[in-house]
């Protein structure tokens, strides 16, 4: 590729790349810390399009650190419904988690980083790499940046881990989504095991006449969306296509840069739910940035503190998560109906309103494995639940 014409740039201490929520909370922490920082992103509006459900838990929610203007529901609970017919009812009786539109959260996201010092450059795609200069063309034509050091939120499809060569995520979940206008319960979203084996279909309530339904899975997925949205008559506003990468890649650092959020494959591997986790990892790149920029050390060496932060803090639960994922796998109608019946015993519906925590899902499931009622009826989950928590294979 000829670079010649392309107008090179003042260097950035950091090059953000990706104006995602992921990529708009690194750009304000570096800001934060004075580090000068560009932030890149391809399309001309931030937020758009939206490739997501938007359910946030409390906290997820909160890591975001932005206004109400985004929340368009409050959910205090989860229905779970198999095709065997059993029902299950998680209902926390206070507010859960929150309905949001991720347009104007991530939007807000990335005003809160610009107000906070970040430079923003929309419709701008980064194209190539050298050293530590990127190569990108856009509205303001071709172009060269100099960073010392780069932070990757470009997504689950990340160009940079691509032009570097770096080993992605384990696993790719399509996922298929559309709102729908039809009656339903604003107050629990729907979780439909047996509609996508490899992983969960979902019902989202935005207000009593609006829902986001959508699945994610392996196989087949847009067929088994079409077949799921039938119980969902009404007409269809939006549609969404998108990818969810599972299991983090296995080295998320190297060359001056940091790979966070989806770019790492940091979306819980339970839920598929991204926001929570790639923020704080986008917390740890910047924390890290400003070290090695403080102390300008920019090898390997000193990047890796990215990986011992993040593993530190959401290691464990994504490693957990992980085996969860491929136990997912083996787990046919006849089991979840048998799971789902043992999930309704009071005590343990109790034990799951104290300890569920939709981020932090390990908590919960250490809690779960000291019950025998749900050992009789899930011998699979147990066993996999020892190997998770003891390192023993039975
Ligand atoms: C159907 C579906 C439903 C989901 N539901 C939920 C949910 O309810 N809750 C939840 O927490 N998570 C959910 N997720 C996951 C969540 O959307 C992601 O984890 C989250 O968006 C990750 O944020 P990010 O900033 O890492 O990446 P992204 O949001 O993907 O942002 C990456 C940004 O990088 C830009 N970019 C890419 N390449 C380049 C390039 N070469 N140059 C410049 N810019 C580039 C992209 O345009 C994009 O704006 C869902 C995902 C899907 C697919």
């Amino acid at each position: 590729m000829n670079n010649r014409g392309a107008r090179r740039q003042p260097e950035y201490d950091v090059v953000v790349v990706g104006a995602g929520p992921v990529g708009s909370a690194a750009a304000l922490a570096c800001a934060e810390y004075g580090l000068s920082t560009l932030c890149i992103e391809e399309h001309g509006t931030i937020g758009y399009p939206v490739q997501c459900a938007g359910l946030l838990s409390q906290n997820a929610f909160h890591e975001c650190e932005v206004s109400g203007k985004s929340v368009l529901n409050e959910v205090s609970g989860a229905e779970v419904v198999t095709d065997s017919g059993n029902h299950l009812l998680i209902n926390a009786g206070v507010t859960k988690a929150f309905v949001v539109d991720r347009g104007i959260l991530d939007r807000e996201m990335a005003e809160r980083a610009a107000a906070a010092g970040a430079e923003f450059r929309l419709k701008t795609a980064v194209f190539r790499m050298e050293g530590n200069r990127l190569f990108t063309r856009g509205v303001e034509g071709h172009q060269e940046v100099s960073y010392k050091v780069l932070i990757a939120a470009d997504g689950p499809r990340s160009s940079i881990a691509r032009l570097r060569g770096m080993k992605r995520a384990g696993f790719y979940l399509a996922g298929v989504q559309a709102e729908i206008i039809c009656e339903n319960d604003p107050l629990f979203v729907g979780v439909y095991p047996d509609a996508s084996p490899e992983f969960f279909a979902w019902r989202i309530p935005i207000d009593r006449k609006r829902v986001r339904i959508g699945l994610a899975g392996m196989t087949r997925v847009k067929e088994k969306f079409f077949s799921f949205s039938q119980r969902f008559p009404g007409s269809s506003l939006d549609f969404v296509l998108g990818t969810i990468p599972i299991g983090v890649m296995p080295v998320t650092y190297g060359d001056r840069a940091m790979y966070v959020g989806d770019a790492g494959g940091f979306a819980k591997p339970t839920s598929g739910g991204g926001v929570y986790t790639g923020i704080r990892t986008a917390r740890h790149a910047a924390a890290t940035a400003h070290h090695c920029i403080e102390n300008s050390v920019f090898d390997d060496a000193s990047l890796s503190r990215y990986e011992q932060l993040w593993k530190q803090d959401i290691g464990k639960e994504l490693e957990q998560g992980l085996l969860m994922f491929r136990m997912r796998q083996t787990l046919g109608p006849v089991e979840t109906g048998r799971l789902v019946r043992a999930l309704s015993d009071p005590e343990i519906l109790d034990i799951i309103r104290q300890y569920g925590d939709m981020d932090r899902p390990a908590s919960v499931m250490k809690e779960l494995l000291k019950k025998p009622a749900l050992y009789r009826q899930s011998g699979m989950l147990i066993r996999c639940g020892i190997r998770m928590f003891t390192g023993y294979t039975l």
